[in-house]
């Protein structure tokens, strides 16, 4: 018998599954809403014009292919704190930030699963909300931290469960660590106010516990970054938690500056003092080495170019205000639709209410089904359709398959 005729069958991924299924029909109004990647309203994939400018100057300037330090690119990992921490962060002007540029945002997780697992000096316990992005759950159990929930979403309301959820922090074992998406909740679009998340703060610091944000749509939310980033720098400059060393960040680039293929990240791990960072910073240089020895430069690079050019930042902020404006008009036009054209009964304030890259429709899964049989509309069978898949060429075929039903 072969060496591997005990490996099982695994399943196959629901999100790319959708995308296999979606490719195989022939219907030529068939739309893909399971994909998280922004289409612009042709439906194409799209290049900012900042990162076409960047690549043209790293082009000209010949640069070599040299190997990159193990934690990355200097300059892109300090352009890449500013950005989230801000320009005028305490942490980052004590020098308290440990810094490491990541295999986008999936690789920043699982370093930080990685460091927990072995440097956390408590229970290593974390919390996810439920729901959470499906890849949370296996990265950080291969990591070896067990894994626990906390109530998120409501379903009665389409929001969130702020009781359920500061509830669930209250009554977690002291010292668990929590994982908090910064903006952009996928898969239910769901954030907190700014006033909710002091409560979570509160919460947070009065257990003990540990801080872990996942950053992925920083820009893309609002249209500002500057806003998005409000919970993770609230954490940062307030109460105990930065001070004990409480916090820690997996930042993302494929989204707010379309580097999908590129893998560009940072994770980073906010210490008491500058010297407490350096010797965290040299324990996730002895946890990368083995794994991967030292991270790709060309998408470093092209963050790097935009984010330290004035011109290019500037034009970025335009560009990921661009894309999140596209999608908060396609938020308006579906609802519009659904309630306006189709007279459509049930409540849809939530496709507005919600932010990012996802709404959580609500939709069962019967209904999902029935939208891919009848209306070769394509969404995982939670009810999550991605915005940036829709364009105002069948914004309106969307919304009368979904009425249709759910009427
Ligand atoms: N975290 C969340 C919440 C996400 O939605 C995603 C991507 O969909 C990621 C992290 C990581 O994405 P990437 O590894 O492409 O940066």
């Amino acid at each position: 018998a072969s060496t591997w005729a005990n490996v099982k069958m695994g399943p196959p991924d629901p999100i790319l599954g959708v995308t296999e299924a979606f490719k195989a029909d022939s219907n030529p109004k068939k739309m893909n809403l399971g994909v998280g990647a922004y289409r612009d309203d042709a439906g194409k994939p799209y290049v900012l014009s900042c990162v076409r400018k960047a690549e043209q100057i790293m082009a000209d300037k010949h640069l070599d292919k040299e190997y990159l330090g193990i934690t990355g690119l200097p300059e892109f990992t300090k352009a890449a704190a500013r950005l989230a921490y801000g320009d005028e962060s305490e942490v980052l002007g004590e020098k308290r930030v440990a810094i490491t540029q990541s295999i986008s945002g999936t690789g920043a997780l699982r370093i930080g699963g990685e460091f927990l697992n072995r440097w956390y000096p408590h229970a290593k316990r974390i919390y996810l909300p439920t729901p959470s992005w499906g890849n949370h759950t296996p990265i950080f159990r291969d990591s070896g931290l067990e894994v626990h929930g906390y109530r998120y979403f409501d379903k009665s309301t389409n929001g969130l469960d702020i009781e359920g959820l500061l509830a669930d922090l209250k009554a977690a074992p002291e010292r668990s660590i929590i994982l908090l998406h910064a903006c952009a909740h996928n898969p239910t679009g769901v954030d907190p106010t700014p006033e909710q998340w002091k409560a979570i703060h509160e919460a947070i610091d009065g257990k003990g516990h540990y801080a872990f944000f996942d950053m992925a749509y920083q820009g893309f939310a609002s249209g500002d970054p500057q806003k998005d980033a409000f919970a993770l720098r609230h954490f940062a400059s307030e109460g105990s938690i930065a001070g004990e060393g409480r916090l820690c960040l997996a930042q993302s680039f494929a989204k707010n500056i379309g580097l999908y293929g590129e893998r560009v990240g940072t994770f980073s791990i906010v210490g008491a003092d500058a010297e407490e960072a350096k010797r965290v910073e040299s324990q996730l240089k002895i946890l990368v080495r083995p794994m991967y020895s030292n991270p790709p430069m060309n998408g470093a690079r092209i963050v790097s170019t935009v984010l330290n050019t004035p011109e290019l930042h500037a034009e970025w902020r335009d560009e990921v205000k661009l894309m999140a404006d596209r999608i908060i008009s396609m938020r308006a036009a579906l609802q519009n639709h659904l309630v306006h054209d189709f007279n459509s009964k049930l409540n849809w304030e939530h496709i507005t209410s919600q932010i990012g890259m996802f709404c959580y429709t609500g939709l069962k899964p019967e209904e999902v089904d029935r939208l891919k049989s009848e209306f070769a509309v394509y969404l995982t069978r939670d009810g999550r359709i991605s915005i940036a898949g829709i364009s105002s060429g069948n914004v309106k075929y969307l919304a009368e398959a979904m009425h249709k039903v759910t009427k």
